[in-house]
């Protein structure tokens, strides 16, 4: 068996080494990407915010209709051991709902799926390098590929319904830059693969409001932003206006606030991270550690 070390998994009760983890191949997550997931940081030790990632996992379970016969506090208490288990004290922790094999033959009804949790953790992901995200990093707009609309897939439900953003990063990859951003059909900024969208004009920092996940982090960043007297304005983000902004970056459960210094041909904040970013950075790493934030591991 492997070291746990590496990863591990708990499915049906059982913790795996993450390499041993496995799903049917007829389960409709796989056939028809049915399944929402969510996915919380372990830092130093604890969770951050695991309530209000419970929430959201929960609120996703609703939406698709699925029944996973498990509460939030049996979903705790999995990742608890999960996590307990592996060792890690800084990890990237997913917990999955998917809808399941469907047991009757010949039926293609979802109400049929036998609905099933599972969870995984790896040690913390950053999505951009932290040496690459001190320095600033580049972003490419997709120029091929549109972010799926909303009414077409709730992107309030994460989801992996990944295409779009897959679309996008062999083009940004393929230009040399570091990831991508999308925008809708109307030309606003949306999301990243794993990732929120800000401008700052001023003392004014947007975000958008529709088309994208409800990021933990762009809720603490709000949250950190209004401490620091900024003015918050979540609404649609017109890509031109977007062009003006005096800083741009972007927010992530896997690495905080990540400063952007290029946009496509276009250097913001003089090619260096801007002041307000590396604040947001900074101060993110800080709340990691903030006592009323943290859920800290159980001991096992
Ligand atoms: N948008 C998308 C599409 C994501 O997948 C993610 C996270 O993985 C985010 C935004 C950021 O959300 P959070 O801050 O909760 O990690």
């Amino acid at each position: 068996m492997d070291d746990l070390s590496n990863g591990a998994a708990w499915i049906d009760g059982t913790i795996l080494p993450i390499s041993e983890a496995r799903i049917n191949v007829t389960d409709w997550g796989v056939t028809h990407s049915d399944m929402a997931y969510d996915v919380v940081p372990v830092w130093q030790g604890a969770f951050f915010r695991l309530p209000d990632y419970l929430q959201r996992f929960t609120a996703s379970l609703s939406a698709l209709r699925m029944d996973i016969a498990m509460g939030p506090d049996q979903i705790q208490a999995a990742l608890h051991r999960m996590v307990g288990a592996s060792g890690l004290h800084s990890a990237y922790v997913a917990m999955v709902a998917a809808r399941g094999r469907n047991p009757v033959p010949g039926s293609r009804d979802p109400r049929d799926c036998q609905n099933h949790f599972y969870a995984w953790c790896v040690p913390y992901v950053h999505i951009v390098k932290p040496e690459i995200a001190e320095a600033g990093t580049s972003v490419w707009i997709a120029k091929s590929v549109r972010r799926i609309p909303q009414d077409s897939v709730n992107p309030r439900v994460k989801n992996y319904h990944w295409g779009d953003f897959t679309s996008g990063l062999f083009e940004a990859k393929d230009k040399g830059f570091e990831t991508t951003l999308l925008l809708d059909h109307q030309d606003n900024v949306t999301e990243g693969p794993g990732f929120n969208v800000f401008a700052l004009f001023g003392d004014r920092l947007v975000t958008s409001q529709h088309g994208v996940l409800h990021g933990i982090t762009r809720q603490t960043v709000l949250e950190m932003a209004r401490e620091m007297g900024l003015t918050v304005e979540t609404r649609p983000l017109p890509l031109e206006e977007f062009w003006r902004a005096d800083e741009v970056f972007l927010s992530s459960s896997g690495g905080g606030v990540i400063p952007v210094t290029r946009v496509d041909e276009r250097h913001f904040s003089n090619g260096a991270p801007g002041p307000c970013a590396r604040q947001l950075r900074k101060t993110y790493f800080e709340w990691l550690m903030k006592d009323a934030l943290r859920t800290p591991l159980h001991q096992v």
